[in-house]
C-alpha cells in the first residue's frame, strides 16, 4: 500500500521563520507499507513543518545577529561565498550534480512524507539554485534558463523549512555516484542562517546552556554530583558491589566524557550504570567532569566550526585540570563523530597535537599513547572483553532478542576499531557476547545503509514531531520485520538522540517505548561482579 497523493497542496506561506509554526498540528505516523513500495508524491506535504525561531538572546549569546536585519540578502550570499572559498566540497557539490536521481527515494523523510522538497537532490536544489544565481555566470547572464534564483525572502523561508527537515543523516550520500553529502550542504544552508539571524531556538538554546554550564540539559554540578550519589545507592542496592560514579577525580585514569541525558533519562542511565560496572570490574579509575558533563556537540549541527571548537574545548580543559591519561566518549553519535572525525584538529585530542598550540601540546604529552585516543566507550569494553577482563552471565538477557540500530554519525561519519566497518561489527560482537539471543534488521535497513531514528541533525524538538514520527517510518517498518518475524522485543543502540527520539515515537507505531535501550544496559544487565575494589 503506498500513500495517496494530497488533491489540493497547501498554499505556501512566505514568512515562517517569523511566522509562529503549526505547533498543535496532528501527528500521523504513515501506515507500514509492503515490499517493494514507491513513494507517492505530496507536494508541499510538509510545507507547515518549521521550527521556532531562536529568539535575539539566544542568538546573541552566540554570536549570531539577534534577528533579520536590513541587507541581509546580500550578507546570506556574503557568507554563501565564504563558505564556498573555505569549503572545496561545497563548491564541488553544489556544481556536480546530474540530476540521475539515485538520491531520490533514499531519505528517510521523503519515503515517509511523500513532500518532493524532502528529495535529497531538492534539498541541495534550494541552495544550488541562489548558488548559481550569485556564484556562476551562466546564472548571471541567463537565470531562468539554469534554474538560479535570487536569494529572497521566500528562498529563505524554503531553506529554513526543509534544511530544518534534514537530520544531516548522509544516507543519501551512500547512494549518489558522486559521493555529494547533502548533510555538508544542510550543515552550509544552517551557518548562512545563523549568520543572517535566522537559528533554530532548539539548537541555539541548547548550545548557550552548554557555554554557560557545561551541559545541553542546564544541570549544574551540584544536581549531577547527587545524581551520581544516588545511582551508587541503587547499584549497591541491586547488586552488593560498590560501584562508584566518580566526579571531577584529579589523577584519575580516564575522563568519561558522556551525553547528559545519560545523567537522568530513561534509558540513558542503564547505560552509564553499565559502564560504570565496566571499570569497577576491570579495576580502571575513572572520573566524569562537572566542567564537560556533556558529550554532545550541536555545533556540528549547525556547520559552526567556532561553536563545535568552543563546546570541546570544555572536554580539553577538563582533562588538562584532571591530568587524566584517556579520554572515553559514552554512547552519543554525533558526539562521537565530532570526537573521532574533529576533536584532532579542534582541540589536539587524537593524533594530532595541533600547530604551535602549547595546551594541545601539554595535551599530547599528558595522554597515554599506549591507548587510541580518543576511544568510544564500545572500544574499552571489547577490548576488555578480548582480554578476558569480564565476566558475563549471558543468560540474565534471556528474556531479550535483541537487535540493533546503527546509528547515522556512527555509522557514516566515524569507525571504531583499526578497520573499516569496526563501527559496525563492536557493538553487535558486545551484545553477542552479552547475550543469547540476537537478530539483525534487513541489510538494506543496517550498516552504512541504516536509517535515521528520524531525530537527528538536532530535529529533536517537540514542533517538529510530525516530521520525526513521518521519519522514523523505515526504522520502525524494518524493526516490526524483525519483531514479526524473529520476535525481537529489544532494540540496542549506541546515540541519546536515538534513544530520545525513539522513546517518544514507538508509540505512534504500536511498539512500547521500553523496547529500546543502550548497548551498555545490556553489559550491565549481564555483567558478573565480584569483589573488585
Ligand atoms: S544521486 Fe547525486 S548526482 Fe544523482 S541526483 Fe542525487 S545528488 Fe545528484
Ligand atoms: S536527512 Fe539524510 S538522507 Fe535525507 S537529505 Fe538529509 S542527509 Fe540526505
Amino acid at each position: 500500500m503506498t500513500d495517496t497523493p494530497v488533491a489540493a497542496p497547501p498554499a505556501p506561506t512566505s514568512a515562517a521563520p517569523a511566522a509562529k509554526p503549526a505547533a498543535k498540528a496532528k501527528v500521523e505516523a504513515p501506515p507500514f507499507r509492503e515490499f517493494p513500495t514507491i513513494t507517492a508524491l505530496r507536494p508541499d506535504a510538509m510545507v507547515g513543518s518549521t521550527p521556532y525561531v531562536a529568539s535575539a538572546a539566544h542568538n546573541e549569546a552566540l554570536g549570531f545577529p539577534g534577528t533579520l536585519a536590513d541587507g541581509w540578502e546580500q550578507k546570506a550570499v556574503a557568507k554563501m561565498g565564504e563558505l564556498l572559498g573555505k569549503y572545496r566540497s561545497l563548491k564541488v557539490y553544489l556544481d556536480s550534480c546530474v540530476h540521475c536521481g539515485a538520491c531520490t527515494d533514499k531519505c528517510h523523510y521523503f519515503i515517509g512524507t511523500g513532500d518532493p522538497k524532502n528529495m535529497p537532490v531538492a534539498r541541495q536544489d534550494l541552495m544550488r539554485s541562489v548558488y548559481r544565481r550569485y556564484y556562476t555566470l551562466p546564472g548571471k547572464l541567463f537565470p531562468k534558463l539554469v534554474g538560479a534564483r535570487d536569494m529572497t525572502r521566500d528562498v529563505l523561508d524554503d531553506w529554513f523549512r526543509y534544511y530544518n527537515q534534514c537530520s544531516e543523516c548522509r544516507r543519501c550520500s551512500v547512494f549518489c555516484p558522486y559521493g555529494i553529502d547533502t548533510a555538508e550542504i544542510t550543515m552550509a544552508a544552517k551557518e548562512i542562517m545563523d549568520s543572517v539571524g535566522v537559528g533554530h531556538k532548539y539548537v541555539n538554546e541548547i548550545m548557550g546552556k552548554v557555554h554557560k554550564i557545561g551541559n545541553n540539559l542546564g544541570l549544574p554540578g551540584p544536581a549531577l554530583e547527587n545524581t551520581l550519589e544516588g545511582l551508587e545507592e541503587d547499584v549497591l542496592e541491586d547488586t552488593g558491589a560498590a560501584v562508584k560514579y566518580p566526579l571531577d577525580v584529579k589523577g584519575a585514569e580516564v575522563l568519561l566524557v558522556t551525553p547528559s541525558a545519560d545523567f537522568f533519562a530513561e534509558p540513558h542511565v542503564d547505560s552509564l550504570i553499565g559502564y560504570g560496572k565496566v571499570f569497577h570490574a576491570a579495576g580502571i579509575s575513572w572520573t566524569l567532569s562537572s566542567k564537560a558533563s556533556e558529550a554532545g556537540n550541536f555545533g556540528m549541527f549547525i556547520g559552526s566550526y567556532e561553536q563545535m571548537r568552543k563546546v570541546a574545548l570544555r572536554v580539553r580543559e577538563a582533562a588538562l585540570e584532571l591530568g587524566v591519561k584517556r579520554i572515553v566518549v559514552g554512547e552519543c553519535g554525533h558526539a562521537w563523530r565530532v570526537a573521532y572525525s574533529f576533536w584532532n584538529t579542534l582541540t589536539g585530542v587524537g593524533a594530532g597535537a595541533g600547530v604551535g598550540d602549547p595546551f594541545a601540546i601539554e595535551l599530547q604529552k599528558q595522554l597515554d599513547p599506549n591507548y587510541k585516543q580518543p576511544a568510544h566507550i564500545c572500544e574499552v569494553t571489547w577490548d576488555l572483553i578480548q582480554a578476558g577482563r569480564l565476566k558475563f552471565d549471558k543468560a540474565a538477557n534471556d528474556h531479550r532478542i535483541v537487535t540493533f540500530h546503527d546509528s547515522c554519525n556512527v555509522a557514516r561519519g566515524s569507525r571504531m576499531g583499526d578497520y573499516a566497518g569496526g563501527q559496525f561489527d563492536i557493538p553487535r560482537h558486545i551484545i553477542r557476547a552479552v547475550a543469547n539471543h540476537y537478530v539483525d534488521m534487513s541489510p538494506d535497513t543496517t550498516h552504512e545503509r541504516t536509517f535515521c531514528c528520524g531525530g537527528g541533525g538536532g530535529l529533536l524538538s517537540d514542533e517538529l514531531m510530525d516530521i520525526r514520527v513521518k521519519g522514523a517510518l523505515p526504522r520502525m517498518e524494518a524493526l516490526k520485520r524483525t519483531v514479526d518475524q524473529n520476535g525481537v522485543n529489544f532494540m540496542a543502540m549506541i546515540c541519546a538522540i536515538c534513544k530520545a527520539q525513539f522513546t517518544k515515537v514507538l508509540p505512534y507505531y504500536g511498539f512500547k517505548m521500553s523496547m529500546i535501550g543502550g548497548v551498555h544496559q545490556l553489559v550491565s544487565t549481564a555483567i558478573v561482579l565480584g569483589n573488585e575494589q
